[in-house]
This record gives structure tokens, C-alpha cells and sequence, in this order.
């Protein structure tokens, strides 16, 4: 098999050829159809994210087929599964135990302490692949695995908002703010300032306004999602809210956040922040996704171009998604 390992933080992406690698109890091999790339990949790579397997294959938005079975798991040769970045759980602590396995003492990750999909084979805990309709093109189906997920459960955790901004437009706002306009939301764009691209591609995603981010919506918010890895988006976002206004952290990573002043958070305004997914959170999304008919937009790269996809993400020169293709 072939993969893009990171051998240390902070180097590129490597090519190695490697034996393929055999599933064990309840897992099963995967021959990569696509992976998507996320910021996270890009956390993992620059070494922001605490004790990786190293050295590891990252990627998280995994598209495949199974192609061996190991004992125990029920999944069927041929079938066409997605691997999302919760790649295992412990089933039994508190967390585990009242329904909360994204929050999990001992998880391990998919492409961060198990090697994921930036490779042309890759071995997933089957318990936790989903199944995915053999009528989706996997390119485009990448990206729900992660962006849309997390989107989702970020969604979710903002509450009833009709008025909803959403900072940083890339692949999980522009699959968020489909699913928004599916539920009746209004939805304002936020972008890097001057970012005019991204503005342009927000509105045609019938977000409502679209601007920069140190720039006052037309209207407050009722509530706000920050999928930008940026922590001065945090009392910039609490001031665009209105009393009882929710900000939502959607990233794993985000630069520290300056200190405000009270009074921005007051009038029962609130932070929180998104870690993971649950399986439901999956089901949820991609039956939600089929429905609604969201439609990804992608940028496809061949496995080898790995390191550019990821310069490109790092630059803000997307849009959309990436997606590798083995
Ligand atoms: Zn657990
Ligand atoms: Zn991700």
C-alpha cells in the first residue's frame, strides 16, 4: 500500500510504501476511495495537537471499500463505509456510559493515534464506520465526514438561532449554512477580511450577508459558530450576538483568546465549544445530508500532492473542501 506519513511535527507529508495492513478483532481493511482534508490534519501535521502516534497517516474523512475482515466485525466485503474522526472509544467510562462517547477518557482518533486515509489502504474499527450509499460519489461524500459532522453537532449545540453567523466560510460552514437554509435559518457569512472570494462564495450559498470578520452583521446574531482557528474571533463573535446569543468553537485548535470585557458576555450570552462527534451525530448528519441534497464543494488531489492540498488549506486558498484521491 501507499501512504503520506508524517514522521515528525511540523515536517511535510512523506510517500511510503508499506505491506498492507491485515484488520485485526473487529476491524476491518478499507481500500481508500477518497479522504478529505481538515484543519485538524493541518493541527496534527503542525504539531499543535498533544502526543500523536508518530510516525502517522493523517486523514479523518475517509471514503472506502472493504476489503478484509477481521474476526468478529460485521461488515461485508464490497461495502462502501466512510471513517469519521472518532475511531474508537472505550465504551465504559462516564462519558461512554451516559451517551457522551465523544467526550471518551481513552478515544483514539483516526489519522492522530490510529493511521488514517491519506494512504491507498487503510484498517478502521468497523464499529464505528458508517455505512454509505453506493450511489454517492466519494469525493464529494468526504467532506460530510468530518466538515459536515462537526458542523452538524455545532448546529446543534447553537440552539434554536434564527440569525446564525458563521466565521471562517470553508468546508464545514459551507455544508453548515445548506443545512441552515434547509431549516429556515438566516445566515451571515464571515470570512478573513477582504476575503472577497469567500464572500462571494458564501451568497451563493444564500447566506444572507456576507462580510469580513472584524466587520458589525447588518443585525445582531442570535447565535455564532467559529470554525476558524482564530481565538479573537471569540469576543469578536460575542459582540455581534444578541442578549441571550450563544457562540459555538467548532475547532480542536484555536489561538488564545484576548481578554474582554465582561460586559460582552453579559446580557446571558455564552461560549462553548464542540469536541468530536458520536456515532448518532453521523447517522444524524449523512440521513440529514441525503435529504436536504447538500452538495459539497470540492477540490480533488492525488494522494502524492497530499502537502499541497494541506499549503492550500493552510494559505485560505480553497474552496470548499480538499479531497485526496489514491
Ligand atoms: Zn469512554
Ligand atoms: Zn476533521
Amino acid at each position: 500500500m501507499r501512504a503520506m506519513v508524517l514522521r515528525r511535527a511540523s515536517e511535510k507529508l512523506v510517500m511510503e510504501e508499506r505491506p498492507e495492513p491485515q484488520p485485526g478483532p473487529g476491524e476491518v481493511r478499507l481500500r481508500v476511495e477518497a479522504c478529505g482534508v481538515c484543519r485538524t490534519d493541518l493541527h496534527v501535521v503542525d504539531g499543535e495537537l498533544p502526543n500523536p502516534k508518530l510516525p502517522i497517516v493523517p486523514g479523518h474523512e475517509i471514503v472506502g471499500r472493504v476489503e478484509a475482515v477481521g474476526p468478529g466485525a460485521t461488515l461485508a466485503i464490497g461495502a462502501r463505509v466512510g471513517a469519521p474522526w472518532l475511531g474508537h472509544t472505550c465504551g465504559h467510562c462516564r462519558y461512554c456510559a451516559s451517551g457522551r462517547e465523544n467526550l471518551c477518557d481513552a478515544p483514539l482518533f483516526n489519522g492522530y493515534m490510529r493511521d488514517g486515509g491519506f494512504a491507498s489502504h487503510v484498517v478502521v474499527d468497523a464499529a464505528y464506520a458508517f455505512p454509505l450509499a453506493e450511489s454517492l460519489d466519494p469525493v464529494a461524500a468526504a467532506p460530510l465526514l468530518c466538515a459536515g459532522l462537526i458542523g452538524w453537532r455545532s448546529l446543534k449545540i447553537a440552539g434554536e438561532a434564527e440569525r446564525i453567523g458563521l466565521y471562517g466560510f470553508g468546508a464545514a460552514a459551507h455544508i453548515v449554512a445548506q443545512l441552515c437554509r434547509w431549516q429556515g435559518r438566516r445566515v451571515f457569512a464571515f470570512t478573513r477580511d477582504g476575503d472577497l472570494a469567500s464572500q462571494k462564495f458564501a451568497l451563493s450559498l444564500d447566506a444572507e450577508w456576507a462580510g469580513g470578520s472584524s466587520e458589525a452583521p447588518a443585525e445582531p446574531l442570535d447565535a455564532a459558530i467559529i470554525f476558524a482557528p482564530v481565538g479573537a474571533l471569540v469576543p469578536a463573535a460575542l459582540a455581534a450576538v444578541a442578549k441571550g446569543g450563544r457562540v459555538v468553537c467548532g475547532g480542536i485548535h484555536m489561538s488564545d483568546i484576548p481578554a474582554f470585557p465582561y460586559s460582552l458576555l453579559w446580557g446571558e450570552r455564552s461560549v462553548a465549544s464542540v469536541a468530536n462527534l458520536t456515532r448518532a451525530d453521523g447517522f444524524e448528519l449523512l440521513e440529514l445530508a441525503a435529504r436536504v441534497g447538500v452538495r459539497t464543494t470540492t477540490r480533488a488531489y492525488p494522494l502524492e500532492a497530499a502537502n499541497e492540498a494541506l499549503a492550500d488549506l493552510r494559505e485560505g486558498r480553497l474552496e470548499g473542501a480538499a479531497v485526496l484521491t489514491p
